[in-house]
């Protein structure tokens, strides 16, 4: 039987690449997102063509300019892949040293500054360096041959430069019971069925980010897994327009004014994030694309090295950070007040914030460790103090930004009626700020902080920083985990003269 012609729904890898050609510019990849013919729903329909649609488009603006950035700026955005012996975008780049990592934490912040949203390909370029010590270890362990599936598929992934989104979180249904518990078996995300081609996968993934803007989804285990969980121990690539795929799109805050006419009560036109439950309804993946399969004991292995990768990642807020930073400047300049002590204090104050949160993700690069397969990780305690910190300091910075703001930030009239002919020339006269400052600027800057403390983009710099990557308690977990609190008792115990080491 022909490899390109096993059974009608049993697609093989190599069709499944076949549908792909390099990707080069942002252009390149919104051209590659259309015609695809998959099943995504926004307000209940179905959207003909998700690339079109006004709410979804800002989405994957943001991701294009990943593709952009490398064209413009190839020393942060690209890398040597010693894999196909090529410059490689560095979202798709297995981190080789712990320079590797620094330079991904600069093009994160890169893309907050030029976004200020969510761009993301993190979590899928997490992956790439997750899967490539997952697959070995596991291979080392089991003799299975993982690791060169692995190996095959960033192959092609890296020649075609396209999106990994990373499937992680299940719904988890009743929380007190492991997966194998639950009333709903598809509640996590398992095997139906195994074939002689591969394997069939249902379930769900929730709340993806990128999800429908990506090519390909990695699907992993969401949590660490016991024996009896044995067909949910699964890690597999699946493409975007595999057959049984649903996507229901996440709504945001303000979404609806991307519908309405004018571009500047959407304070941020051009860049957006995106959110996506996506179902997976008995989906096949061929066994070349199969990474895991009952290795139920590497799973907790597999969430901790994501989680460690990927807490550092949100390194990206700080970018969105200088974009407040900056916003708050601008807005009291515009007020006429930016020459008061308390105002430069307050900028001050968002800046020591903001580097703080950068400082953490740098080092926790910097003291990046070597794993058995040859890559990097980062240090995994300073990775959860970076995203702990994520989770608070970007409330701070919004609160100060928004009181250097002004009420006027909630109480703005539309865009509309300061077109009117009626309602504009009163808006004109008494909005007016610093006499030199055109009414426009301080209206498109007031909307720029209301998408990003109360808007659109609060979900990527606000709620996404609590919760992504793992809410606050999950990051206090691990650090309790590795804090090595009595090895810190007999420092002080020494110092106090008590115990073995002071001699007393
Ligand atoms: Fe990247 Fe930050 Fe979005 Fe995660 S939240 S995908 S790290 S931009």
């Amino acid at each position: 039987m022909n490899a390109l012609h096993v059974h009608p729904h049993e697609e093989s890898a190599e069709r499944r690449w076949s549908r792909f050609k390099p990707i080069r510019s942002g252009e390149d990849y919104i051209s590659s997102l259309r015609n695809r013919g998959t099943d995504l729903y926004l307000f209940g329909e179905k959207v003909a063509e998700p690339v079109d649609h006004p709410i979804i488009r800002p989405s994957i603006n943001a991701l294009a300019m990943t593709y952009d950035l490398a064209l413009e700026d190839p020393d942060l955005a690209t890398a040597h892949s010693e894999l196909i012996d090529a410059p490689v975008n560095r979202f798709l780049h297995i981190v080789g040293s712990p320079n590797d990592l620094v330079m991904k934490n600069r093009m994160q912040r890169r893309m907050g500054q030029l976004t200020g949203t969510c761009f993301q390909r993190c979590a899928g370029l997490d992956t790439v360096s997750v899967l490539h010590s997952l697959t070995w270890d596991i291979d080392a362990a089991h003799g299975t041959s993982y690791h060169q599936r692995y190996l095959e598929f960033m192959r092609h992934a890296q020649a075609n430069n396209i999106v990994i989104g990373a499937g992680m979180t299940d719904p988890k249904g009743d929380r007190s019971k492991r997966p194998s518990e639950q009333a709903d078996p598809d509640m996590f995300m398992h095997v139906t069925r195994r074939t002689e081609h591969g394997i069939y996968v249902r379930g769900a993934k929730a709340h993806m980010t990128g999800g429908w803007n990506s090519h390909w989804i990695a699907v992993m285990p969401t949590m660490n897994l016991g024996p009896g969980d044995k067909d949910y121990a699964v890690v597999g690539l699946v493409p975007v327009d595999a057959a049984g795929l649903t996507f229901i799109y996440g709504r945001q805050s303000c979404d609806t004014r991307a519908m309405e006419s004018g571009k500047i009560d959407q304070g941020n036109a051009r860049f957006g994030g995106q959110e996506a439950l996506v179902v997976f309804d008995d989906v096949f993946i061929p066994h070349e694309h199969v990474l895991m399969d009952g290795e139920y004991t590497f799973a907790q292995l597999m969430v901790s090295r994501f989680t460690s990768y990927h807490r550092a990642s949100y390194v990206c807020k700080t970018g969105l950070g200088d974009v407040m930073v900056g916003a708050a400047a601008a807005i009291a300049e515009y007020n006429g007040v930016d020459q008061a002590s308390h105002v430069k204090d307050k900028l001050v104050e968002m800046t020591h914030l903001n580097e703080t949160i950068y400082s953490s993700a740098i080092a926790s690069s910097h003291e990046a460790k070597q794993l058995a397969s040859g890559i990097f990780m980062n240090d995994e305690m300073l990775a959860n103090v970076c995203k702990h910190n994520v989770t608070r300091f970007p409330y701070e910075i919004s609160r100060l930004a928004q009181d250097l703001a002004g009420g006027l930030m909630v109480t703005l009239p539309s865009e509309q009626e300061f077109e009117s002919e009626v309602t504009g020339p009163i808006l004109r006269k008494y909005l007016q700020g610093r006499a030199n400052v055109p009414i426009e600027h301080r209206q498109r800057m007031l909307r720029l902080i209301e998408n990003m403390t109360l808007g659109r983009n609060a979900v990527g710099y606000l709620t996404e920083s609590l919760h992504g990557a793992g809410s606050p308690q999950a990051q206090r977990i691990q650090i309790q985990r590795q804090m090595d609190v009595e090895k810190k008792k007999k420092y002080a115990q020494n110092l106090a003269g008590i115990g073995e080491e002071s001699g007393n």
